[in-house]
């Protein structure tokens, strides 16, 4: 099987488990215990916090270690915005993953934010210009991805940024997708929180971190014994710190070469698909694009039959993104680009991870051409479910 669906998730990488089994068997510890276990496993869960720091250039004290990135989206979002309520309002775009709109969706209705959606081009960028309209005297937080999960447009978060620190907007970023693909400088991003998850990674499920720039006022989401100085309780998952860790340092030291051969791996992907496929459409931004995704629409087929038929064939990819499976809606990230529901419905996502062969690639674009031929043949054209209204959250 090729397996192309790692925008979901990647399998876990040998170096990051080898560095967490002792830490899981040996000195398996609980950080907060008074005894040499305890102590053995703060140690660790320190350095893995210092080894995470000096990538992302920040002080150890800024990062939190989370359960995730839906976690640490949450953390920041709900954290910063009832930290600091002021002015109630909430600035965010159409094509945030749904660990974002919908943590904005529970402040809107459960503490009386207003929610402003910033629009996005058809390639998927969001306009310096753009954003620079939506803030307003008071804003209380704009959160906008890096790269997204869907399509793979990768914003100019330093641009994007900055309009926000000029009128004193604490700024958010979701980078789950970017880590490991592109830089992640927290001061030359100019961000004051940021996201990250370790299984796209290449860590078991179950790790993640948010930075949070020193003196940004956070409530804690989760309550208990006070971890992460009272940020967020819980017991330290110290072996998935020190993986998180390690997998952030094998990405981000095989940079920039492996992004490189990727988006060339990847132009070429794209190409024979292009080629192969008449009518085809590669979605999002044909410059500033993740080096490992490419999602297409191939109008009048179904995106789930050429999944199944794509899966016979050996080649495992997804129909949208995993995060909204369960709902055959056209995806709301498609709608806000200007697709409309019938071309949304046939998007086919391939994504990967470095260690995926060029020749899986090579391999999967003959697939993706005879597959759509075979669908089409077939005359399996998708029926229309309801739509979702990209706008939902707009109230301001
Ligand atoms: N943000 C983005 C952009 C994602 O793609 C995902 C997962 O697909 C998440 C957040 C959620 O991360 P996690 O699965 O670690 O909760």
């Amino acid at each position: 099987m090729i397996y192309l669906d790692a925008a979901a998730t990647a399998p876990a990488r040998r170096e990051v488990l080898e560095e967490m089994w002792p830490l899981l068997t040996a000195t398996f510890g609980n950080p907060s215990s008074h005894h040499a276990y305890g102590e053995a496993a703060a140690t660790h869960f320190s350095r893995a916090r210092s080894r995470v720091a000096g990538l992302l250039g920040c002080r150890p004290s800024e990062i939190i270690f989370t359960s995730g990135g839906t976690e640490a989206d949450n953390l920041a979002l709900k954290g910063i915005a009832l930290a600091a309520p002021r002015g109630r309002h909430v600035v965010t775009s159409a094509i945030e993953h749904p660990a974002v709109l919908e943590a904005l969706a529970y402040l809107r209705t459960f503490h009386g934010f207003r929610v402003t959606i910033v629009p996005v081009s058809e390639t998927g960028l969001i306009s310096p210009a753009a954003l620079a309209a939506a803030l307003e005297v008071g804003t209380t937080l704009c959160t906008l991805m890096y790269a997204n999960n869907e399509v793979g447009t990768v914003q100019d978060i330093p641009a994007l940024a900055a309009v926000c620190r000029s009128a004193g907007v604490p700024f958010h970023t979701d980078a789950v997708q970017a880590a490991g693909w592109l830089p992640l400088d927290v001061d030359r991003l100019g961000v004051t929180a940021l996201s990250i998850s370790g299984h796209k990674l290449g860590t078991p499920k179950g790790i993640g971190l948010l930075y949070l720039r020193a003196g940004t006022p956070c409530e804690a989401v989760l309550h208990g014994g006070g971890q992460e100085r009272g940020r967020r309780s819980g017991t330290e998952n110290v072996a998935g710190a020190v993986g998180l860790a390690r997998a952030l340092e094998l990405a981000h030291g095989a940079l920039p070469g492996a992004a490189d051969t990727a988006s060339a791996d990847r132009d070429v992907f794209s190409g024979a698909i292009l080629d192969g496929v008449p009518g085809s459409i590669l979605t999002g931004d044909a410059e500033h694009r993740l080096p490992n995704l490419a999602s297409f629409c191939f109008p009048a087929v179904s995106g789930e039959a050429v999944l199944l038929e794509l899966e016979r064939r050996g080649v495992i990819c997804s129909s949208g993104s995993a995060c909204a499976a369960g709902s055959d809606e056209p995806s709301a990230v498609l709608l806000a680009l200007g697709l409309d529901e019938e071309t949304a419905s046939t998007a086919v996502r391939f994504s990967w991870t470095q260690d995926t062969p060029p020749e899986d690639l090579r391999q999967a674009a003959d697939a993706v051409v005879a597959a759509v031929g075979t669908v089409r043949s077939l005359g399996t054209v998708r029926s229309l479910g309801a739509a979702r209204s990209p706008g939902a959250l707009t109230d301001a």
